[in-house]
């Protein structure tokens, strides 16, 4: 019997059962799954000489490219901890992190190297030279904030002190000890930092059980893929909790080609759909939109995508009725965090997934809703309340955060998740906002996300963001920042009485400022508090 205790476990899997399929392609440069296993065992081999043993944390901080794959099995193998970090953090952000986890080796884009040496308890930084796949990343460093860039042409005229080439040390590789114990389902796997969309991302804590459930549960949940046979897109950064399980773990788990991109890039993602058809796409709504707009407006057959899985984030039912209706395929939604490896509920993937809801819970995954201000009371069928969850998928806690930990995982294994959800008779879950950002105004409890939608209603607004302004009689009140469409004109006065149609009084935002844009995280979420914070600084 094949033994299935980690994730490296699915790797061999794959490789045994599809050797010669493609694994991963980088702009049509390929690696089969023998060869990615191979690869993988002479990393492991050469990071165990480093001194990486069972245990240590081991810091990506790396674009999505083959060599991340390469270097999140090899650390795996190790039964050492993945950290993954996004490499256009600024270097203070990333300081913060390395600080916080201690990781003494790094694996990282040879451009950021210099803002990793020296850092935290980093020792030994391994730099991964990705100029054969310049054309691309040229692109990707342009947008670095201005000090990394110019730390960047740094780093190209000279390689930065105290750094090791990838390239180098896989080459002069020895095998990993045949002793070397392999991973078990109990061992720590990921550090994984939170989206840090509500404030400063916390590493959640994640075993290898924790991920291999998740990757099994995606697959009960869309059973018409076929192992062996499907095509993953990686637009979405693999740094990122739902990019790295959607996009590599449960893509490996079911022996997929993986097509790697940096970073989403609509005319690379079609040049590659020419010759590599993407048939599974995990992504977020403003993806989609942006593909189906290309679909429908330029005629490129994206046809041969049968499942998109969307998650993160509330995805719009118009975004699913265009996308199906030029893709003949299903667009259906999720819903999970970083806590919960990440994904816990989904939609049916069929023609009975419901638009607006975020499906019912995966299986062998209990949830219930709440009082938030008492989470052992249950709300009343209907009622809006807290999320809890509890499953084989829920973290073990966040690194070296106890308190943190002891406010959300509750006695018998009950997750709080924060959001406030309610549940139609059938089961169906709906999203409707995040506690810690809900506006209290005048005694009355406000959704944001209420408010933004009674915006996006109108006739010229693209996107809103609704927050809570302190007012000098204490409690807040209701503004939002809203975004135009490209040539259309609004007066703020008259979008705000135009949201009292859909609004009661005490929602309808005291103000409204346009904006030219909303600022977004990662992978896309409205940072609702830079938002506050801005407009703060603007008072
Ligand atoms: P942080 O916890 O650091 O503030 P974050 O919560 O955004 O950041 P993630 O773990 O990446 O970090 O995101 C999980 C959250 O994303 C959920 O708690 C929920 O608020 C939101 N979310 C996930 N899926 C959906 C969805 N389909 N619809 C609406 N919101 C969603
Ligand atoms: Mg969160």
């Amino acid at each position: 019997p094949e033994s299935t205790d980690s994730l490296v476990d699915l790797l061999s899997a794959a490789a045994r059962r599809f050797g010669s399929r493609v694994a991963l392609d980088f702009f049509g440069a390929t690696t089969s799954y023998a060869e990615l296993d191979a690869e993988v065992a002479r990393a492991a081999g050469a990071l165990h000489r480093l001194g990486v043993s069972r245990g240590d944390r081991v810091a990506l901080v790396l674009p999505n490219c083959p060599q991340h794959v390469v270097a999140f099995y090899a650390v795996l193998r190790l039964g050492a901890v993945v950290v993954e970090h996004n490499p256009l953090y600024t270097a203070q952000e990333l300081a913060q992190q390395l600080t916080d986890h201690g990781a003494r080796v790094a694996v990282v884009w040879d451009k950021v190297a210099p803002l990793v040496v020296g850092r935290g308890a980093v020792e030994t930084v391994v730099a991964v030279d990705l100029t054969r796949a310049l054309p691309p990343l040229k692109r990707l460093a342009l947008r670095l904030p201005l000090g990394k860039a110019r730390a960047a042409r740094a780093a190209m005229t000279a390689p930065a002190p105290g750094t090791l080439a990838w390239s180098r040390l896989l080459a002069a590789a020895t095998p990993l000890p045949a002793d070397h114990p392999a991973p078990g389902a109990a061992d720590t796997a990921l550090l994984q930092y939170t989206g840090g969309t509500t404030g400063t991302p916390k590493g959640a804590i994640l075993t290898h059980h924790n991920l291999r459930v998740n990757a099994a549960q995606g697959r009960a949940w869309v059973p018409g893929l076929r192992d062996g046979e499907e095509t993953v897109y990686a637009v979405l950064p693999l740094f990122h909790a739902y990019g790295l399980t959607l996009c590599l773990t449960f893509a490996v788990s079911i022996g997929a080609t993986l097509v790697l991109f940096p970073r989403f890039d609509l005319e690379q993602v079609l040049d590659a759909a020419r010759r590599r058809p993407p048939t599974f796409l995990p992504a977020v709504p403003p993806i989609y939109e942006r593909l189906a707009g290309a679909a429908r407006d330029r005629g490129i057959d994206l046809t041969s995508v049968r499942y998109a899985i969307s998650g993160a984030m509330a995805l719009p039912p118009a975004t699913v009725q265009l996308w199906e209706s030029v893709t003949g395929g299903l667009l259906v939604e999720g819903y999970g965090m970083t806590e919960t490896s990440p994904i816990t509920l989904g939609n049916p993937v069929s023609p009975a997934r419901r638009p607006g809801t975020v499906g019912v819970p995966f299986p062998s995954t209990d949830i219930r809703i709440v009082d938030p201000e008492d989470p052992s009371r249950d709300r009343a069928p209907g009622e809006a309340g807290e999320l809890l969850v509890r499953g084989p998928q829920v973290f073990a806690g966040y690194w070296h955060r106890p308190e943190e930990t002891a406010k959300v995982l509750l006695p018998e294994g009950w997750l709080r998740t924060g959001d406030i959800v309610t549940m139609d008779p059938d089961g169906f879950v709906t999203v409707v906002d995040r506690i810690k950002e809900l506006i209290i105004t005048g005694g009355f409890n406000v959704y944001p996300s209420e408010v933004e939608e009674a915006l996006r209603r109108l006739p010229g607004v693209r996107d809103a963001a609704a927050v809570g302004m302190p007012v000098a009689q204490g409690g807040e009140e209701v503004v939002a920042a809203v975004v135009l469409e490209p040539d259309a004109s609004a007066d703020p006065e008259a979008l705000r009485s135009a949201c009292r149609e859909h609004l009661a009084g005490y929602k309808v935002p005291r103000r409204v400022v346009v904006v030219e844009d909303l600022p977004r995280s990662q992978i896309g979420k409205v940072l609702r508090r830079e938002v506050r914070d801005t407009l703060l600084a603007d008072r």
